[in-house]
């Protein structure tokens, strides 16, 4: 059979997505791979496709016994031998399944960490052949990652201990450089087939509003949008449950999801949700991975979450089906210190020793300030979010709050004229950083050494900070007034149009309106967090510790002070 073939008898697809096609194939040649790619671009595919065409078993490895279930139940019912190895199966069960393994009854075999290294699974896998070790949710394997999972460090032993070394290929939808580098160098992936696809959602909106009353700014919200589905988002069980009394009491069409509730009044509701019974899903974030729903209107996050990937991950579950979404962030300073509360109180995982889990909190705090700081950015929130994840474009995308509002379109002709200048009177081609310290007047060492302090252009625009210049370059080579080289260290170089600009032509660009919008950090409510939080009240004295302390210092944590800039 043909890969297409497979795809369109076990899956009744007629075609790929962009991507997996360079996967599968990737795979299919022998090559270990990566796949970058969002939630919902349909990773799963890219390995088990390949697992059926070749010729021993597939090993999956997944972090969730939940996840594995789902896997499994849709390959079998696609008619795929598949089964999963984990904690969920009795001594006997799990017995059976590795007698089944061996005899060669599947093809494809989701496993947990957990596992690889027992005795009994490592005799198994030394009695049958096996074609490729794929990793799904990789991150997990990064402490860079949100979610790291220490017992993922297993796979690249388990892989080691293997008589012949299959395929090794991995997933995930993080893309930040630090995780995507981990992956590749701890599962020690050789020359891998690597595709990361465009981050970029363009059919979502975002926006993010700093209402007085969250609560009243959801219901005008949602009166605003009649027969839409939408998923609202908060920050804890009890925040769930406050704004579903609100929306079940007026004669909205929700339900609700988190884990204080039963297993099955979750599978109810969600299919409640799914199946277009109810139009609204308010949930805790525990609701939505592995959730496939293409009609979801909106995403409103009553809080703000912990990071940007939780953020994307979440917003991104809007708009599966190409139609125009939204993706509102409610902000609060109240938002701020529950999550840093919940770092706070982060119990280092199994395995891991105290450096490590201090380590990872430090992280956490990290990715708090940078969700926080998209809160109160004046730049482009789509540019915001993809600069997150390491891709660089366009600084306006003309459809989100703060392009609709903060933003003014200005006369950068004469800075613009000043770069083009400078790289053209260079005597050879730099890089960006060079060119823009050039116009800017630095005095740093390597642009001294290399004569550009003599250049015509040197501090022309010395009254422009640095992110600027680096903004209106950035819409250079947008727009193609200049060029910037595909080599391990890019330069500029100019183009056609670069003469325009120089011979007087005008160049507009829309940027963020200058002033700072006026912030003004709210001190902590005098209110109990225990209230707010999905906290239980063994915590109640850490938390009255904390709470002290933020009132000592008459300030929220350092971390929300904003400077001029
Ligand atoms: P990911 O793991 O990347 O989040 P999944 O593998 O769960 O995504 O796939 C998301 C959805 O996309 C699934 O419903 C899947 O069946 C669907 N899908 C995957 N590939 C294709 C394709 N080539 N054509 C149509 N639908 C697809
Ligand atoms: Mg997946």
């Amino acid at each position: 059979m043909t890969k297409e073939e497979v795809l369109k008898k076990y899956f009744g697809y007629d075609s790929f997505r962009a991507g997996q096609e360079i996967l599968v194939n990737g795979i299919l040649s022998g090559r270990d791979t990566l796949g970058i790619m969002p939630t919902g671009a349909g990773k799963s595919l890219c390995y088990q496709i390949p697992a059926l065409l070749m010729p021993g078993i597939t090993l999956v490895i997944s972090p969730l016994i939940s996840l594995m279930k789902d896997q499994v139940t849709a390959l079998n019912q696609a008619g795929i031998h598949a089964a999963y190895l984990n904690s969920s199966l009795t001594q006997g069960q799990y017995q059976t399944a590795l007698r089944n393994l061996i005899q060669g009854r599947y093809k494809i075999v989701y496993v947990a960490p957990e596992r690889l290294l027992t005795e009994s699974f490592l005799w198994a896998a030394s009695q049958i052949e096996i074609s490729m070790v794929s990793v799904d949710e990789a991150h997990c394997i990064s402490q860079w990652g949100q979610d790291f999972r220490p017992s993922y460090l297993k796979i690249p032993d388990f892989v080691e201990q293997l008589q012949v070394r299959p395929v090794v290929s991995a997933f995930t939808a993080t893309a930040t450089a630090e995780v995507r580098e981990d992956i590749a160098a701890i599962l020690g992936l050789q020359d891998p087939v690597t595709l990361v696809t465009g981050f970029d959602r363009k059919n979502l909106r975002f926006s993010v509003k700093q209402p007085a009353d969250k609560m009243a700014a959801t219901l005008a919200y949602i009166m605003e949008h009649p027969d839409e589905c939408g998923i609202i988002y908060c920050l804890t069980r009890k925040t769930v449950e406050e704004v579903h009394n609100a929306l079940v009491g007026r004669g909205f069409s929700a339900t609700r999801y988190h884990a204080g509730l039963s297993d099955e009044e979750r599978r109810e509701n969600q299919e409640d949700f799914i199946f277009d019974r109810k139009e609204i899903m308010v949930a805790t974030n525990a609701f939505g991975m592995g959730i496939d729903k293409s009609n979801v209107r909106y995403v409103i996050h009553y809080n703000m979450p912990k990071n940007m990937e939780s953020y994307y991950q979440e917003a991104g579950r809007a708009g599966r089906d190409g139609l125009p979404s939204e993706c509102v962030l409610f902000y609060s300073g109240q938002d701020v210190v529950t999550n840093q509360f919940f770092i706070d109180r982060m119990e280092a995982a199994e395995g891991m020793d105290e450096e490590t889990a201090a380590l990872v909190q430090e992280r956490e705090r990290e990715r708090l300030k940078k969700m926080t700081f998209y809160c109160f950015t004046n730049e482009c929130l789509r540019a915001y979010i993809l600069r997150y994840f390491g891709e660089y474009g366009d600084n306006y995308c003309g459809n989100c709050s703060n392009c609709l509002t903060q933003f003014e379109e200005k006369d950068v002709s004469e800075t613009a004229k000043n770069l083009i200048g400078c790289v053209k009177t260079a005597r050879r081609s730099y890089g960006m950083t060079l060119i823009v310290d050039t116009v800017h007047g630095s005095k740093n060492s390597r642009l001294i050494q290399v004569g550009m302090d003599q250049n015509p252009y040197y501090g022309t625009c010395e009254e422009e900070p640095i992110y600027r210049l680096r903004q209106i370059l950035n819409h250079l080579l947008v727009e193609g007034y200049l060029f910037l080289t595909d080599d391990k260290y890019p330069v500029l170089e100019l183009t056609e149009k670069s003469e325009e600009i120089l011979n007087g032509g005008t160049l507009l660009m829309k940027t963020a309106k200058e002033q700072p919008k006026k912030i003004k950090e709210k001190k902590p409510k005098k209110r109990l967090l225990a209230e707010e939080g999905e906290v239980d009240y063994d915590l109640f004295e850490k938390l009255r510790g904390l709470r002290m302390e933020l009132a000592k210092k008459d300030r929220v944590p350092p971390y929300l002070v904003f400077t001029d800039k």
